[in-house]
């Protein structure tokens, strides 16, 4: 196992994608198998010496980033160890990123269905944040796809979990809160009679080191084609999204959404964008070659019915096409973090997401605090209208507009927990989003989570101040 102390390399493991600065370790460890994380567990334990996970680092919430004691890096931790292809799963170790993961199983005709957008982030980091990706409206999030874990506790006692191991609130003090009805990263998975995987499955490092994970497969997508289609007012791209739920499916893997800004921020690399475009809605929809006219014919007639033909859109009908439609789509982070880079602004972010029928009361009243009474502070709304998950960045320019994107966040916040809404629902509360965890599960919510946190962390080691504060 490898062990440094030289800063000039610690330096590299104290940021991700969150801004947050301030990070600092003494010491990192990169482990080069199961054995040797459980001897720094060990070790760290009898110590009482913090340690932090660092996986991919492509976090948002400064999970990864130590504030004091040690770093286990899992970057070695990076073998496919099986891959069965008759039974569609494979056995991963956790530093496996998921572009090694697509890449591998692709070969085979096989799929991971999550997909998230980055594919620098390792499986790992994924089960510990539940990540969900593009395609969760159609297969859901990583929570859906994991089989079984090996977790490594503190103590140095390494649990085999397989899905279908249920646990209850006689043998474990699960927490007593109830779950949002949404797609959700927010806080410690609970429910009676609860899979203990899924426990660990969204614990951001803070109850074990997950050091192997069964994820489940299925064959690879038959073809696809991808619409982009742009509206003349954002109202109409919701409505649209709402019509074509109700009309089109199955076989629909996402809406994908885009608001004014974001055409506006994105026009600096595709000025092709049509200039009269207010929002635009990005669909994949899965098709065979006898079905694909068909699917089309039925998407020209949604599109007729708000006023729009299908040859204004853009089409993704063969890989090139696609593959430009995919780019357009993940070019948003990268112009959105050269944004807050230029206003030198930590991220200003929110990763809410509420019931289906609560959706437009929430898009309104983003619009009503943003476009009618804040029309200066430039915001941009895009992500996953399929699953009623957008994400809504604020991007300040001064101190002001700062403590003004503060406070609009906490009021979105409490406007979706009062709409049943969660206020993480796939990048996990990590280090920066305590009080709105706290806004969603109450003071009461917290102290349960802090008896699982010492149930299974008594001397508070791992992954201080994720989730919770200690
Ligand atoms: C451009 C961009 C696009 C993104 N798109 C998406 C998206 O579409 N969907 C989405 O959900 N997220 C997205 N993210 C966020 C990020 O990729 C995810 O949160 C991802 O799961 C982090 O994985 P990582 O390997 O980078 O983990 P890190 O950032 O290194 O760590 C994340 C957390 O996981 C913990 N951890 C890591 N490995 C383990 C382990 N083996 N055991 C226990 N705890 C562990 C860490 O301690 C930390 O708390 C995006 C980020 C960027 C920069």
């Amino acid at each position: 196992m490898l062990k440094k102390t030289d800063q000039d390399i610690i330096k590299g493991y104290l940021e991700d994608s969150s801004n947050l600065t301030g990070g600092y370790a003494d010491g990192l460890y990169i482990p080069e198998n199961e054995e040797e994380v459980r001897e720094v567990l060990l070790e760290c334990n009898s110590r009482k010496t913090a340690l932090t996970i660092s996986a991919g680092q492509t976090g948002t919430t400064g999970g990864c980033i130590p504030f004091g004691g040690w770093i286990l890096s899992t970057q070695k931790l990076n073998r496919i160890i099986t891959l069965n292809v008759k039974e569609n799963y494979a056995i991963v170790q956790p530093g496996v990123t998921l572009e090694e993961i697509e890449a591998a199983v692709k070969k085979e005709q096989l799929l991971y269905p999550p997909d998230p957008t980055e594919k620098k982030a390792t499986i790992g980091g994924n089960v510990a944040t539940n990540a969900s990706g593009g395609r969760g409206y159609r297969f859901g999030a990583t929570r859906d796809w994991i089989n079984r874990l090996k977790v490594i506790l503190p103590s140095g006692e390494v649990l085999n979990i397989k899905r279908g191991q249920l646990v209850t609130r006689n043998s474990l003090p699960v927490p007593l809160y109830t779950m949002p009805q949404t797609k959700n990263s927010a806080g410690y998975y609970a429910k009676q009679n609860m899979d203990l995987v899924d426990l660990f499955i969204g614990q951001e490092g803070t109850l074990g080191i997950v050091s192997e994970i069964e994820i489940a497969l299925r064959p690879v997508l038959q073809e696809t084609f991808d619409i982009v289609a742009f509206f003349s007012s954002e109202e109409k791209a919701v409505d649209f999204v709402f019509e074509a739920k109700r009309k089109i499916d199955p076989g629909v893997n996402f809406f994908e959404y885009f608001d004014e800004n974001t055409l506006q921020m994105l026009k600096q690399t595709y000025s092709h964008i049509p200039t009269n475009a207010k929002a635009a809605v990005y669909i994949e929809q899965e098709i065979t070659e006898e079905n694909k006219k068909t699917h089309l014919e039925d998407w020209a007639i949604i599109l007729e019915q708000f006023g729009y033909s299908i040859d204004d859109c853009w089409l993704g009908l063969d890989d090139n096409k696609k593959e430009e439609l995919a780019k357009f789509r993940h070019a948003i982070p990268e112009h959105i973090n050269e944004l807050y880079k230029k206003h030198k602004s930590i991220k200003l972010a929110t990763d809410i997401a509420v019931p289906t029928d609560k959706f437009k009361e929430m898009y309104n009243f983003y619009n009503s605090q943003l476009v009618t009474r804040n029309p200066k502070l430039f915001s941009i709304k895009f992500g996953h209208i399929g699953e009623n998950h957008l994400h809504v960045n604020l991007l300040p320019k001064n101190e002001r507009e700062k403590t003004l994107a503060k406070e609009l966040i906490l009021r979105f916040v409490r406007k979706a927990i009062s709409l049943g809404g969660t206020v993480s629902a796939e990048h996990g509360i990590g280090k920066i989003k305590h009080d709105y965890l706290k806004e969603m599960y109450g003071k009461k919510g917290i102290e349960e989570m802090i008896q699982i946190k010492k149930t299974f962390d008594p001397n508070c080691i791992l992954n201080r101040g994720n989730i919770l504060s200690c």
